[in-house]
């Protein structure tokens, strides 16, 4: 299966090409300086587990406080980062800081809080990879049981035998492996059963019309089949309604990630959140 990434939000418009390479050449110049200038900043979106309800993860989500424009999403700079080679140390910076969060939020969270990091295909062709999230987990103290690397179908079928060595490296660290948005790429079935996966993410495209379009419908309900029988855990993505949770939760989905618990926030936001969550069972436990 497969559906193009992007296929039914992306349009294009002949005239504006020229001012999208103007706005392109402002925006190279500023990233390559971002990154001295501390212009970037986590948001995280917890993951909630649909039996217990509680937030078992978070999803760190990179920002850039970009100074004339304001706070600019990822689709907005990730690719040019690509293309300049500036996603290697972006992407250092976001898994550092993501330990640190995830390490310095474990105190106050009710179960271990575990912290998913997106993994650029550029960063995941590292050489070198699995020694730098060691050594960075290292130097934050975060249990390597507590990471969860995301990486795309796209990145993963690239080249099969290096991907196979790579995910053993890092899962010999300790850390769990994550395939984002599951269903957009063009994976072989044969390849997913040798990697040492952990977790499929499903995409939203497909948990958008869970309710609506019996396809979709019968897509997340075949990817939640094929990982329970491959023992992996199902996380849906985009989850905007009750309906949809409702949906989820029927079929088996382990947790879900989605505007109807929370959109991405600010760290400060998600720590209230967290608090919020120990109060009410600390009261609940005395009542
Ligand atoms: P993703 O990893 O699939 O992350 C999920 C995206 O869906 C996030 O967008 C999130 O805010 C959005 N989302 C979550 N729940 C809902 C919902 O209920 N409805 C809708 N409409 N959207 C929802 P965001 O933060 O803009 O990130 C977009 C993409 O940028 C990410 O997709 C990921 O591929 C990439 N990205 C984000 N942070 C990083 C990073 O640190 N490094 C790399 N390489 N890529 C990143
Ligand atoms: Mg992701
Ligand atoms: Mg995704
Ligand atoms: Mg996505």
């Amino acid at each position: 299966w497969g559906r193009k990434q992007g296929e039914k939000e992306f349009q294009f418009y002949q005239p504006s090409m020229d001012l999208i390479d103007a706005e392109r050449r402002l925006l190279e110049t500023d990233l390559r300086s971002a990154l001295d200038n501390n212009e970037f900043l986590l948001y995280y979106q917890p993951q909630v587990n649909l039996i217990t309800g509680r937030m078992v993860g978070m999803e760190a989500l990179v920002r850039w406080q970009h100074p004339q424009r304001g706070l600019l999403p990822p689709n907005r700079f990730i690719h040019l980062a690509e293309d300049l080679d500036l996603v290697i140390p972006l992407g250092a910076w976001v898994l550092k800081q993501a330990c640190l969060q995830a390490q310095a939020w474990q105190s106050i969270s009710l179960v271990p809080l575990r912290m998913s990091v997106n993994l650029s295909a550029r960063q995941f062709k590292q050489a070198n990879l699995a020694a730098c999230v060691a050594q960075t987990l290292q130097e934050t103290g975060l249990n390597p049981k507590l990471l969860v690397m995301e990486v795309t179908e796209t990145s993963l079928m690239e080249d099969i035998d290096d991907t196979v060595e790579k995910l053993r490296d890092l899962k010999a660290i300790g850390m769990e492996i994550s395939i984002d948005d599951f269903g957009t790429g063009y994976s072989s079935l044969n390849y997913l059963r040798r990697f040492p996966l952990d977790t499929l993410k499903i995409d939203r495209s497909f948990v958008a019309q869970v309710m609506s379009d019996s396809n979709d419908a019968a897509i997340a309900t075949a990817i939640i089949a094929m990982a329970q029988s491959l023992k992996l855990k199902v996380i849906a993505e985009g989850v905007e309604t009750e309906d949809q949770l409702a949906f989820l939760r029927k079929h088996g989905c382990y947790a879900m990630q989605g505007f109807l618990f929370s959109p991405a926030l600010p760290a400060a936001e998600i720590e209230a959140l967290l608090k919020q969550d120990k109060r009410l069972n600390a009261l609940t436990a005395n009542s």
